[in-house]
C-alpha cells in the first residue's frame, strides 16, 4: 500500500543559512521510486512551539514523519523532549543505552560528560535504533497509523540510522534495484521506458545527477526481473553498473582484472580524476601516478607534448590531449594513460573554444581514443563532469579491448 512521508529538519543554523539542509534531500531520494511518497517538508528552528505546530500539520499530511536534528546533549537540543511531550510520553532512562554511551566515550579515552546521560533517555514504549557513529539513537514513536522517526542532525549518523529504518520498512537496499546509466539524457531514457512499460503500474524512478541517470525499481518478483533484463538489453553499453557502484570503482575492477596499470595527465581537472581514482580502496594495485600539467612547460618537458602542437593547435586541442595521454603513459611506464585539457572558465573562453570545452584522451600502446565535449556549469561543475566523462571513456576503452 502506498504511504505518505513528511520530513521536518530542525535547527536554528539551517534557518540562519549556516547549514545547508542536505538531510531532507537525502531522505527524499531514498524514497524515490518506492511506494512511499514524500508529501511535505519543513525547515524549522530549535523551538518547542515550532516543533509542535509543524508536527501537528505533518501528521495530518503524512503517515510517517521524519525529523532530523536536535538530538544532541546540549540545552538547545529539545526535539526528543518536545515530541515525547506531544505524545504524552515520559522519558525513561534506558540502562542498556546508558552502558553503550559510556562505552562510546571509553573507546575515545575520556569519561562520559554528565550532559550525555540525557541521550540514554527514551520515550516510554518507543523503539530505538542504536547509533554506531555517535551517541544519539534514532527513535521511533507511534502506533499503527502514524509513526514519527527522530534522527540526529549530523548527516553521516542520519544516513546510517535511516538505512536501518528503511530496512525495517522493507525498503532497504535489498528491495531496491538500481541500474546506472551514463551518456543518455533523462528524457530519452524516460521515453524508451514509457514505450516499453506502457500503462503498467510499477514503482520506478529516474534519478539524474552529474554521474548519469539511475533507474531505480522497488520490489522484487518475476515481473521486475523480466523488466530489468529487458533494460539491460535496451541500454547495453550505456549501463556502467548496477546497485550503488561508482564509475571509479567500475574502472578499478576492470583494470585489476586485466592487470593493467594506469597513469593520468590532468590539465583543467587539476587532479580531480586522480582524486576520484584514489578514493577507491585498493587503487594502488593499478594506479601508478599522475601529473597535473597545468603550465605548457610541464606539458612539454614532463609529458613530451610537442611545442609545435601547442603553438599550432593550442593547449586545449585534440592533438595535445592525445600527446598528453601518450606522454604520461610513457613517462610513468603504464599500460594505459588518460588525459584532460580544457577551459573550465569562467574566463578564457573564445568563440572557437568556449568555456566548458574539454578534450579527453585514453591511450594504450596501440591505440588512442580522443573525444571532446562542451560541458555547462560553473568551474567546479565542468571539472567534475569532465572527470566523470573521462572515467566513462576509460571504461568503454577497457571493455572493448581484449
Ligand atoms: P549533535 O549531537 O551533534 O548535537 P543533533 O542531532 O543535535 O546532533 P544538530 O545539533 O541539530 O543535531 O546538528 C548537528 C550538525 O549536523 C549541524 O551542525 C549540521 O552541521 C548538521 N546538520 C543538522 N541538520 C542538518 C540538515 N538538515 N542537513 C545537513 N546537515 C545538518
Ligand atoms: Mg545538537
Amino acid at each position: 500500500m502506498d504511504k505518505r512521508v513528511a520530513i521536518i529538519c530542525i535547527g536554528n543554523e539551517i534557518l540562519a543559512g549556516k547549514t545547508i539542509d542536505t538531510n531532507s534531500v537525502y531522505i527524499s531520494r531514498k524514497f524515490a521510486g518506492t511506494n512511499y511518497k514524500v508529501v511535505f517538508k519543513a525547515q524549522i528552528g530549535d523551538s518547542a512551539d515550532e516543533i509542535r505546530n509543524t508536527l501537528n500539520f505533518a501528521l495530518k499530511m503524512a503517515d510517517i514523519v521524519f525529523t532530523t536534528g536536535g538530538l544532541g546533549p546540549t540545552f538547545d537540543d529539545i526535539t526528543k523532549k518536545t515530541i515525547a511531550d506531544y505524545f504524552g510520553l515520559k522519558l525513561i532512562l534506558d540502562e542498556n543505552l546508558l552502558g553503550k554511551t559510556k562505552a562510546f566515550f571509553q573507546r575515545m579515552g575520556v569519561g562520559m560528560p554528565e550532559s550525555n546521560i540525557s541521550q540514554a533517555f527514551i520515550p516510554e514504549g518507543a523503539e530505538y535504533f542504536e547509533n554506531p557513529l555517535g551517541t544519539a539513537p534514532a527513535i521511533k514513536i507511534g502506533n499503527k497509523e502514524k509513526t514519527v522517526f527522530l534522527l540526529p542532525g549530523v548527516p553521516r549518523e542520519m544516513e546510517t540510522l535511516l538505512e536501518y529504518i528503511l530496512r525495517s520498512l522493507e525498503i532497504g537496499k535489498e528491495n531496491i534495484k538500481t541500474i546506472r546509466i551514463f551518456g543518455m539524457p533523462e528524457s530519452v531514457i524516460q521515453e524508451k521506458l514509457d514505450n516499453y512499460i506502457g500503462r503498467e503500474k510499477i514503482y520506478m524512478a529516474l534519478l539524474p545527477s552529474y554521474r548519469g541517470v539511475d533507474i531505480r525499481f522497488y520490489g522484487g518478483g518475476k515481473r521486475i526481473e523480466k523488466l530489468i533484463n529487458k533494460i539491460r538489453d535496451m541500454f547495453g553499453d550505456n549501463i556502467y553498473g548496477e546497485g550503488d557502484i561508482l564509475i571509479e570503482e567500475v574502472v578499478g575492477r576492470i583494470l585489476r582484472k586485466k592487470k593493467f596499470t594506469l597513469s593520468i595527465a590532468e590539465s583543467c581537472t587539476g587532479g580531480l580524476v586522480s582524486h576520484l581514482i584514489t578514493n577507491v580502496s585498493g587503487s594502488s594495485d593499478y594506479f601508478i601516478g599522475s601529473i597535473t600539467a597545468y603550465h605548457n612547460g610541464v606539458k612539454m618537458n614532463v609529458l613530451s607534448v610537442n611545442e609545435h602542437s601547442l603553438k599550432e593547435d593550442g593547449a586545449v586541442s585534440e592533438v595535445v590531449a592525445r600527446e598528453m595521454a601518450i606522454g604520461v603513459k610513457n613517462a610513468l611506464h603504464t599500460d594505459i594513460g588518460i588525459s584532460t585539457t580544457g577551459i573550465a572558465g569562467p574566463t578564457g573562453g573564445t568563440k572557437e573554444k568556449p568555456v566548458g570545452l574539454v578534450w579527453m584522451a585514453v591511450a594504450d600502446k596501440k591505440k588512442v581514443n580522443v573525444e571532446y565535449k562542451v560541458f555547462s556549469g560553473e568551474r567546479e561543475d565542468i571539472k567534475f563532469k569532465s572527470s566523470i566523462y573521462l572515467l566513462n571513456m576509460l571504461r568503454k576503452f577497457l571493455e572493448v579491448k581484449e
